[in-house]
């Protein structure tokens, strides 16, 4: 029997491509035949993109925007830092069209079926029931039925996102910054992408769209009036956009568990406050790492992979959660900024500590005869 991945986001495709080239031929399963432009930030942060590049997505080749500088509001003051390295803006359907092509082209057999449930070993579809040695999980933000991710939340934290398109003035703005700008109760990330179009994304708590009539464009037009700059950028904003919502996100997340034969994989397996911009990055690590220890030890090694992926997963996931419950109190996001502003190597050093480590496929011995690209 086959593996089966069940999620052709980037956690789904990276695991499907690396299985691919080393012949493991995998069916990748998804809901939608076409990718969709998943609700996200778009920033392709520049450790995700060196993963990328491992598995033949490059983003700059995909048209990305390079992104070099970090710029903080907060309070109406603004702090800008330059990032470690270059990033992207990139779009959700740019990039998973394009890795979805490329595990196809490695060799995965590419199925349209909406998984009921999963078990280790079989993913109920509504087309059909499909057996399998091994299951990679990689259903992302959305809970597969029988394996919900436990919310502890007592205001939970949605995610929003509009894309303004053709808004030159905008995108001359933001230029070459991913932009961070921090309120009560949650933030905004702003990065332009390909073609000139401009994502904004915002991560906030249910209480504040609640106090906005649950309306999400009422809610931008509120905190376009107090956060000013923010206000600047959503000139261009009208009735007519639509605003993408995605409710109760598990930020913090972190599973050591799992059964032989069933791998977690990205948001699956842990979920970074998206403030890091780290998310893809755990997502296609998750990939490398879990589809390698099926490559060198089979199905079995599940187990061992998730409770060595959590151990990776937990700085970066703890070190964004601190970042973020900080910048989302008034007081905080002050301080946040006055630190950044009087001593910049506080913002590299949360930067860097909000990544995933690399991937170790060069480091560990018996992953040699892997094939990462
Ligand atoms: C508000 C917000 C902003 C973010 N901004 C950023 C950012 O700027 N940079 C960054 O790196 N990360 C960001 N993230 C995180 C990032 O979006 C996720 O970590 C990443 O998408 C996880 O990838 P994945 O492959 O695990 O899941 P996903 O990208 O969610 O992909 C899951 C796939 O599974 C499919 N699927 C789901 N359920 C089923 C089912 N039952 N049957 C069949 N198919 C199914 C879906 O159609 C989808 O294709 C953000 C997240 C949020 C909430």
């Amino acid at each position: 029997m086959n593996p089966v991945v069940l999620g052709a986001g980037p956690a789904g495709c990276t695991a499907a491509i690396l299985l691919a080239r080393n012949g493991a031929r995998p069916l990748l399963i998804d809901r939608h035949a076409e990718a969709g432009d998943a609700l996200c930030g778009g920033f392709v942060s520049w450790r995700t993109a060196a993963q990328l590049r491992q598995v033949d997505c490059d983003p700059a080749g995909l048209g990305g925007w390079p992104v070099r500088r970090l710029r903080l509001f907060a309070d109406g003051r603004a702090v800008e830092a330059m990032l470690p390295a270059t990033g992207f803006g990139l779009s959700r359907r740019a990039l998973d069209t394009a890795m979805r092509a490329a595990a196809v082209k490695a060799g995965a057999d590419f199925q349209v079926d909406h998984a009921r449930g999963v078990a280790a070993g079989l993913v109920q579809g509504r087309n059909r029931d499909w057996s399998a040695d091994a299951v990679f999980l990689a259903a992302g933000k959305h809970d597969v039925r029988g394996l919900p991710r436990p919310r502890k939340a007592a205001d939970p934290a949605l995610g929003l996102r509009v894309r303004l398109d053709g808004d030159h003035r905008l995108a001359a703005l933001v230029d070459d910054a991913i932009e961070l700008h921090l309120f009560p109760g949650g933030y905004a990330g702003i990065v332009r992408q390909e073609g000139g179009s401009v994502n904004i994304c915002l991560a906030v708590r249910k209480s504040l769209l609640s106090q906005a009539g649950g309306q999400p464009l009422e809610l931008l037009a509120q905190l376009a009036v107090r956060c000013p700059q923010l206000g600047t950028r959503l000139v261009g904003l009208s009735s007519g956009h639509r605003v993408d919502t995605i409710a109760s996100v598990p930020y913090g997340y972190v599973t050591q568990r799992t059964d032989a034969g069933l791998f977690r994989l990205g948001d699956q397996a842990a979920v970074i406050p998206s403030l890091a911009g780290e998310g893809m990055a755990i997502a296609v690590a998750s990939g490398l790492a879990a589809a390698s220890a099926y490559l060198a030890h089979g199905p079995g090694a599940a187990p061992a992979y998730q409770r060595a992926f959590a151990r990776r997963a937990t700085r970066p996931v703890r070190t964004a959660e601190v970042i973020w419950h900080i910048a989302e109190r008034g007081w905080g996001a002050r301080a946040l900024l006055a630190a950044a502003g009087c001593a910049p190597w506080l913002s590299r050093a949360a930067m860097q500590l909000s990544r995933i480590a690399q991937p170790s496929l060069v480091t560990q011995p018996w992953q040699s005869s892997i094939v990462p690209s």
